[in-house]
C-alpha cells in the first residue's frame, strides 16, 4: 500500500476532472489537500484585490466539498517548499502531486520546488488541469512556437478532442492527523474596510458556482452566443473566466459541454468561420485562452515587455490625472466611464468594453499598457497573467496577433454599435440614465434642452471629454509612425 499523496492545490480549487487528486485518490493511501498561501512566490504579479476576494471565497468553497468527502483543505503560509516538505513529513507522505501553472515565475518556482522535493526522496508528479492542450506540443511546422492565433487554434484542434473530464474522487481517506492548518480567514484576504458588496452580489465564487454557471450558460445562453457576446447590456457571454482562472472548472469540463450541446462544430472537424455554429464561436474564445497560455509560456518576458520590441521606443505619456480620471470611470466617454466602473463594481467587465477602454487608455491619451494592465490585475476577478498580458499587448498593438495599431476604436461609435439603447451606460453610470437614450453616448452634443429634461449639467454632474477623441486619433497615429520610420524623436512630447 503507498504512503500518502500531498496535492499541492494552485489555481485548481476543484474535485472534479483535478488529474493531480484523481491520480492521488488512485494510489490508494491518504491524501492531503494543501494550499500554500505565497504570494512572494509570484514575482510582479502577486494577487491582485480582487483575485484575494475570490480566492478566499473559493478556498473556502473547496474546503466544504472536501469535507463532504470527509478530507479537508489544509492551509499555509510562506515559502512553498518548506511547507511542502513538513506536511508531507507529519503526514509521512512519499509523493507530491500538483497541476502545472503558465506564469514564468511560478514555472520557476515549481521547477527548483521538485528538485528538493525529489532530492528529499520523495515522488513528484506534475499534471496538465488547466489547458486543453500543453503549450510545448503545440508548434507550428518548422517547430516554432505559434504568434498567430487562427493556425495555432488549427494545429490544436488538429491534435484531436482532449479526453473527457474525469470524475470527482467518491472518497478521500484522511491521514492518521492532520498537519497543522491556518484558517482561512487568517489568511488576510477579505479587503479592509469592506468594499466587495457589489462582488458578493455578483459572483458565486467556488466549484459549485462554476459548476451552476456552466449549466446555465450551456442550456440559455450558448445559441445566442455569436448574436448577444458583443452586446454589453445583455448577459449573452458565459462569465466563467474567474472560476477558469482559479480552475473551480477545467478547459476539458468546458469544451466538453460545448461539444455536447453542440455536436461536430465544436470537436476536429475542419475550421468555421465564426459564429458558424454557437459552441464552435464559444470555444474559439477557449482557444485564445490556449493562445494566450501558449504565447506566455515561450514569451515569457511578456508580462513586462511587448512583443514587438519596436513597441520599446513608442512615445508614451505620464499623465497621472488623466489615467486616474480612466481609473474612476470620469473620462466623459460614457462607453469607457460604464465599463470602468462596472470592473470596479463587479470585478469583472464585458469583452467588447474591455477592448474599448484599453484602445481608449494606449491610443486616446497615450498612456503604457502596462498602467493599463497593472490596474485590471489589481481590479478584476478573473486577472489572469496570460490572458491580461496578451489582451493588453493585442488592444495596444504590441503583441501576438494584435489589433493594427492604427485601428483606434471611437468610443462614441462603438457604444452606438453595440450599446444601442445606452441601457449599459444607464446601468452604470446612474447620472445618464434620465438622459434620451439618442444622446446617452455623447452627452456633450445633447441640445440644452435634453439636458434640462434630464436634470444634467455637465461638468458637475458628469465631466465634458476629458480628451476630443479626433484630436487624440491623429496624435497617436503621428506617435506610431515615429516606430515605424524608426526615429526616436517623441512628437507627443511639444503637444
Ligand atoms: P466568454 O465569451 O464566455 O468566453 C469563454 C472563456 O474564454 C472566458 O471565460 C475566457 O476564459 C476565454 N476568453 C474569452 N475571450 C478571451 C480573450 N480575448 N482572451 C483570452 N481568453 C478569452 N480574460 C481573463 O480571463 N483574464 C484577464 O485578466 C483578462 N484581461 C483582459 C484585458 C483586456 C484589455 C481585454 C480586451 C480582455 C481581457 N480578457 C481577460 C479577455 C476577456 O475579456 C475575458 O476573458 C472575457 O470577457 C470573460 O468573459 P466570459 O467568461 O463571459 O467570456
Amino acid at each position: 500500500m503507498s504512503g500518502a499523496t500531498v496535492v499541492w492545490l494552485r489555481q485548481d480549487l476543484r474535485l472534479e476532472d483535478q488529474p493531480a487528486l484523481a491520480a492521488a485518490a488512485a494510489r490508494g493511501g491518504p491524501v492531503v489537500p494543501l494550499y500554500v498561501h505565497a504570494p512572494e512566490e509570484e514575482g510582479d504579479w502577486p494577487p491582485g484585490s480582487a483575485s484575494r476576494f475570490w480566492l478566499h471565497h473559493s478556498l473556502t468553497a473547496l474546503d466544504g466539498d472536501l469535507r463532504r468527502l470527509g478530507s479537508r483543505l489544509v492551509v499555509r503560509r510562506g515559502a512553498s517548499l518548506p511547507n511542502l516538505l513538513d506536511v508531507a513529513r507529519r503526514t509521512e507522505a512519499d509523493a507530491i502531486h500538483f497541476c502545472a501553472r503558465s506564469e514564468p515565475m511560478a514555472r520557476l518556482r515549481d521547477g527548483l520546488v521538485r528538485r528538493e522535493l525529489e532530492a528529499a526522496g520523495l515522488e513528484v508528479a506534475a499534471f496538465n488541469g488547466h489547458l486543453l492542450y500543453e503549450p510545448q506540443i503545440v508548434r507550428t511546422r518548422a517547430g516554432e512556437p505559434f504568434k498567430v492565433f487562427t493556425p495555432f487554434w488549427n494545429a490544436c484542434r488538429a491534435l484531436g478532442d482532449p479526453l473527457p473530464p474525469l470524475p470527482a474522487p467518491s472518497r478521500l481517506d484522511a491521514p492518521p492527523a492532520w498537519p497543522v492548518s491556518e484558517t482561512i480567514a487568517g489568511l488576510g484576504l477579505l479587503p479592509q474596510p469592506d468594499w466587495a458588496e457589489g462582488m458578493r452580489f455578483a459572483w458565486r465564487p467556488g466549484e459549485r458556482g462554476a459548476r451552476q454557471r456552466l449549466g446555465e450558460f450551456q442550456r440559455d445562453g450558448l445559441d445566442d452566443y455569436a448574436a448577444a457576446r458583443d452586446r454589453p447590456a445583455v448577459a449573452g457571454t458565459s462569465r466563467l473566466s474567474p472560476h477558469l482562472h482559479f480552475g473551480e472548472v477545467s478547459p476539458r469540463q468546458v469544451f466538453h459541454a460545448a461539444q455536447e450541446h453542440g455536436g461536430s462544430g465544436a470537436g476536429v472537424s475542419p475550421p468555421r468561420s465564426r459564429g458558424s455554429s454557437p459552441s464552435a464561436a464559444w470555444l474559439r474564445e477557449i482557444g485564445w485562452r490556449e493562445f494566450a497560455h501558449h504565447v506566455l509560456h515561450h514569451f515569457p518576458h511578456t508580462p513586462e515587455k511587448p512583443l514587438r520590441s519596436e513597441f520599446d521606443r513608442f512615445p508614451w505619456r505620464r499623465d497621472p490625472d488623466r489615467l486616474a480620471a480612466w481609473q474612476r470611470g470620469r473620462t466623459g466617454y460614457p462607453i469607457v466611464d460604464a465599463g470602468m466602473r462596472e470592473l470596479w463594481k463587479t470585478g469583472w467587465m464585458h469583452n467588447r468594453v474591455r477592448m474599448v477602454v484599453a484602445s481608449f487608455l494606449v491610443k486616446d491619451l497615450l498612456v503604457t499598457w502596462q498602467e493599463g494592465a497593472a490596474w485590471f490585475w489589481d481590479t478584476l476577478v478573473d486577472a489572469d497573467l496570460a490572458n491580461n498580458t496578451l489582451n493588453w499587448q493585442w488592444s495596444a498593438g504590441c503583441g501576438a496577433d494584435a489589433a493594427p495599431y492604427f485601428r483606434i476604436f471611437n468610443p462614441v461609435l462603438q457604444g452606438r454599435r453595440f450599446d444601442p439603447e445606452g441601457e449599459y451606460v444607464a446601468r452604470f453610470v446612474p447620472e445618464l440614465a434620465r438622459l434620451h437614450p439618442t444622446h446617452r453616448h455623447a452627452p456633450w452634443l445633447a441640445p440644452s434642452r435634453a439636458l434640462e429634461e434630464a436634470e444634467l449639467v455637465l461638468e458637475e454632474d458628469y465631466p465634458r471629454p476629458i480628451v476630443d477623441h479626433e484630436t487624440a486619433r491623429k496624435r497617436a497615429l503621428i506617435a506610431f509612425q515615429t516606430i515605424r520610420a524608426g526615429s526616436r524623436r517623441n512628437p507627443t512630447q511639444t503637444a
